[in-house]
């Protein structure tokens, strides 16, 4: 299956695309990650990924189109791939319909997890990450056993920079005026499945499960 997640920061994409993965048996694809990958190798990339996503803001569509190019034409994404954070502006979807076409393959669905705008600076605010897996956690909503130790893997926990309050504001506009568009986009395209997350990460994994025809209660 090839799918796309859309929603805003903090919507729940990520902690749902860790779960579906497992299910589907796809690779999970978020240039949010391989940004972050990259800045802490210190490649010429992470620096200027980071240039932008400290001040919220998007990093350019060359850029992003470049490294999805890459990765979607890798081997292990011939069965399929979740995208997650991917495309984020029309100019993105655009691109990314090209690179599909000269693929000859097509998405087969693409999942809008919404949740209320004003309920997502707690969501990203109190988002914890694990350093060494990468598993997502919140300090309420999705706490540790043992405070800032990761159940999965003993890692510390570390809060994002572009989490912080002052950078989570820009990014929630500029999920608002570049991204929040392709919901229209791929709705036009018959592909869009709206999917309530302003719900426990079960029920809103049930909903999705639904949405693609799965059946994992
Ligand atoms: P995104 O990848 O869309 O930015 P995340 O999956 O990282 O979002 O989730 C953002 C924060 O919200 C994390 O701290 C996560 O633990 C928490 N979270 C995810 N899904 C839910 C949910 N259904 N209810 C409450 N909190 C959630
Ligand atoms: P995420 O992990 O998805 O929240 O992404 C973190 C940051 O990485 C974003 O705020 C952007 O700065 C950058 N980023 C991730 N995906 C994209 C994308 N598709 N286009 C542009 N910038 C992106």
């Amino acid at each position: 299956m090839r799918i796309v997640l859309l929603g805003p920061p903090g919507a729940g994409k990520g902690t749902q695309a860790d779960i579906l993965v497992k299910k589907l048996l796809v690779p999970h694809i978020s240039t949010g990650d391989m940004f972050r990958a990259a800045i802490s190798h210190d490649t010429e990339l992470g620096r200027e990924a980071k240039s932008y996503m400290d001040k919220g803001q998007l990093v350019p569509d060359e850029v992003t189109v470049g490294i999805i190019r890459d990765r979607i034409s890798q081997s292990d994404c011939r069965e399929g791939f979740l995208l997650d954070g991917f495309p984020r502006t029309l100019a993105q979807a655009e691109a990314l319909a090209g690179l599909l076409e000269e693929m000859n393959i097509s998405l087969d669905a693409v999942i809008n997890i919404s949740v209320p705008l004003d309920r997502l600076i707690d969501r990203l605010t109190g988002r914890r990450m694990c350093r060494k897996c990468g598993t997502i956690y919140h300090l309420l909503y999705n706490a540790p056993e043992v405070e800032n130790i990761c159940d999965a893997c003993g890692g510390d926990l570390f809060q994002r920079d572009d989490d912080k309050e002052e950078t989570v504001k820009s990014r929630l506009d500029v999920y608002s005026a570049q991204t929040a568009p392709l919901i229209d986009y791929y709705r036009e395209a018959g592909l869009l499945h709206d999917v309530n997350g302003d719900q426990p990460i079960n029920a809103v994994l049930a909903e999705l499960g639904a949405a693609l025809g799965q059946n994992w209660s």
